[in-house]
């Protein structure tokens, strides 16, 4: 693959190139450079997914945006997801899901989410997503270290198994999302007036209180702090020889 930023394979480059820039920049040159790349964003239609989407609806509307819906997810996500969608001019979002025999023989013994939580969130969520990304070399995802549970170091550009996977809203503050949303209008999830901040499943999915990290209403009670598409994938790019 000729594109510059899979070949320079400088993850330490890219991340001090565009620390505390503009991510708007970031998501343009990133499309720039790569052009024979196939390149896309991920979304949970979540508390904060309208600036990820509004800035790369800015650039390229029509980029692929894979959406994994659980069939856990609140309706209130389904109807934020229409909503931007139809603001925003999205072209290509993709529903990604498991197959219903596999959600069918998962629930046999009843509900899973109940009994394993992992189990579950690989079945609905991690396997039907990871086959999916799987037909990409690049992909954008709306994490943000102020949310905490683990995402504190987060940087802008990282490995992802063969993938180069990105993080443009690294750096940004929750005080940065609720002014760049009133900026540009951008609707927002109609559970944040009910105090939920980070926004999952229906059954995993709490109100946080006054001081508590964002994602503390997610799988609250456990130990589990992400449903595991963030897990890096092995081996890392930088180990490896080419891309191409
Ligand atoms: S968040 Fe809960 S309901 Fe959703 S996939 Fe994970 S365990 Fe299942």
């Amino acid at each position: 693959m000729a594109d510059a930023l899979l070949e320079a394979r400088d993850l330490a480059a890219l991340n001090a190139r565009h620390e505390g820039g503009s991510s708007l920049r970031l998501i343009r040159e990133l499309l720039e450079e790569n052009r024979s790349a196939r390149i896309c964003a991920v979304s949970g239609f979540g508390a904060g997914s309208a600036v990820l989407l509004h800035l790369v609806s800015r650039i390229d509307p029509g980029l692929p945006v894979l959406f994994v819906d659980t069939g856990k997810l609140f309706p209130a996500t389904h109807r934020h997801r229409a909503e931007l969608v139809e603001a925003l001019g999205l072209r290509d979002v993709r529903t990604v899901s498991a197959d219903a025999g596999a959600i069918a023989r998962g629930n046999s013994g009843g509900a899973l989410w109940m009994r394993d939580r992992d189990a579950c969130c690989d079945l609905r969520k991690v396997e039907p997503f990871r086959a999916a990304v799987s037909d990409f070399d690049i992909w954008i995802s709306g994490r943000k270290r102020y949310q905490g549970a683990g995402r504190e170091t987060l940087p802008l550009f990282e490995a992802d198994g063969p993938r180069l996977k990105v993080n443009p809203l690294a750096f940004w503050t929750g005080g940065d999302i609720d002014v760049y949303c009133a900026a540009f209008s951008l609707p927002r999830h109609e559970l944040l007036a009910q105090g939920y901040r980070s926004i999952g499943c229906e059954p995993c999915t709490t109100p946080v209180r006054e001081g508590e990290d964002e994602r503390a209403g997610r799988w609250r009670g456990l130990t589990k702090s992400e449903c595991g598409i963030h897990i890096p994938q092995t081996p890392p790019i930088a180990a490896e020889g080419s891309a191409s």
